[in-house]
């Protein structure tokens, strides 16, 4: 399938001094990258602006090559026409895979990727026409929804061995093995691990502001020019064809802010609204009673290599579980060297309230216009 490979150039801005070195604040490069079924946008600031920019779009497409459900010969595609034998995966949908399964244990089966022959049953896989299905091809399809049956293993070369510091040079055979009819389907945590690995490259490009715009997942990196933080906007989820309806805005700095909801996609029928965040436990859109989900965590967690990934995660999984529940999840989550909580939340209710997580009272500003009314819990 030929897909939109092309990126537009919004501004290519590279101010040099007198003395030949860009000043941080104005050495600018921001470029869209279409990609993972999203338009995207890269901003990054310093010396090496442009360059960084392009390293960014290079690691997104090389993620999307790999964790694609449509591009036939991703190993996401792969894993799924495998017929459940095990096949050759690479590192990255390996860490992916075994973060997912973590997630699906840790939010008590709410996110769970191999919910993709359901999404497929509502067109929601990408290709398909929308329909609602009947509830006899969705009982056949759950039994099918369970992370736990995908086998994934990791094996060095014989006779090579991890050394003391539990760490191996050389080359890894990654492997995984669905269970038979079962499919996989990455798109509720590849973005926010597309965003762990532009931290990697922020880092190595020694850029000192940026903001990587990819679809609902954002990483707010450093501050803005002037030294104030990133704003960045929570869509309304009531007004979801007006892109300047806010419910609220987040001032964050060294931030991903994740944002999941159903007016992302979606279709209607007979006068009634189907989304694309699927229950695993009944295998229709989650009616939990939130229509979006926040989730907002420090992009320098130490104790956490794949942050981004989790709040991706986390932010659907969230959604699934309705604002109970998220909630005490949030309170159980700790970063345990930190002794604080691992993430913040922004929630948005059916019945018209914003709900904000202690952690972030002072970044969020609710817009009065919105209607809403303003919660904080601790
Ligand atoms: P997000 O926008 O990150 O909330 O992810 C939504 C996408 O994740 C959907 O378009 C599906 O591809 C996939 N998905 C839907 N429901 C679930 C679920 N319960 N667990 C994991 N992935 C899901
Ligand atoms: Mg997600």
């Amino acid at each position: 399938m030929k897909r939109l490979t092309a990126y537009a150039l919004f501004l290519a801005l590279l101010l040099t001094g007198c003395g030949g070195s860009a000043d941080p604040d104005t050495a600018q490069e921001s470029i869209q990258v279409i990609a993972m079924d999203t338009a995207m946008l890269i901003t990054t600031y310093g010396e090496r602006s442009p360059a960084a920019a392009y390293a960014a779009e290079d690691v997104i497409r090389d993620l999307e090559a790999k964790l694609s459900r449509t591009m036939e010969d991703s190993d996401v595609s792969r894993l799924n026409s495998a017929g459940g034998q095990p096949i050759a995966i690479s590192q990255d949908a390996f860490t992916l895979l075994r973060q997912a399964e973590r997630c699906r244990i840790q939010t008590g089966g709410a996110f769970d990727p191999t919910i993709a022959p359901v999404a497929a049953a509502w067109g929601f896989a990408g290709g398909e026409e929308y329909r609602v299905p009947s509830q006899e091809e969705l009982a056949a399809l759950l039994p099918l929804v369970d992370c736990s049956a995908v086998f994934t293993d990791s094996q060095l070369p014989e006779g090579e061995e991890y050394n003391t510091a539990g760490q191996y040079e050389g080359e890894i055979r990654y492997t995984a093995s669905l269970a038979p009819g079962q499919a996989i389907d990455l798109g509720g945590i590849a973005k926010g691990y597309a965003a762990d690995i532009l931290v990697r490259v922020f880092q190595e490009y020694g850029v000192p502001r940026g903001l990587a715009q990819l679809g609902g997942n954002v990483l707010a990196w450093g501050d803005r020019p002037g030294g104030t933080p990133w704003r960045v906007g929570v869509q309304d989820p009531a007004k979801p064809g007006d892109k300047n309806a806010f419910a609220g805005v987040l001032e964050l700095t060294d931030s991903f802010a994740v944002t999941s909801g159903g007016y992302q996609r979606y279709f209607e029928q007979d006068g009634k609204r189907y989304h694309h965040i699927i229950d695993p436990a009944t295998g229709y859109p989650a009616d939990s009673g939130l229509t979006s989900v926040t989730v907002v965590a420090d992009a320098f967690k130490t104790s956490q290599p794949c942050m981004g990934a989790l709040c991706d995660a986390y932010s659907t999984a969230l959604f699934v579980m309705g604002e109970e529940k998220a909630l005490d999840f949030w309170r159980g989550c700790r970063d345990m060297e930190a002794g604080e909580p691992l993430f913040q939340l922004v929630l948005v209710t059916e019945d018209g309230r914003v709900v904000v997580t202690e952690g972030l009272a002072d970044c969020f500003t609710l817009d009065e216009a919105s209607g809403y009314a303003y919660e904080t819990v601790s």
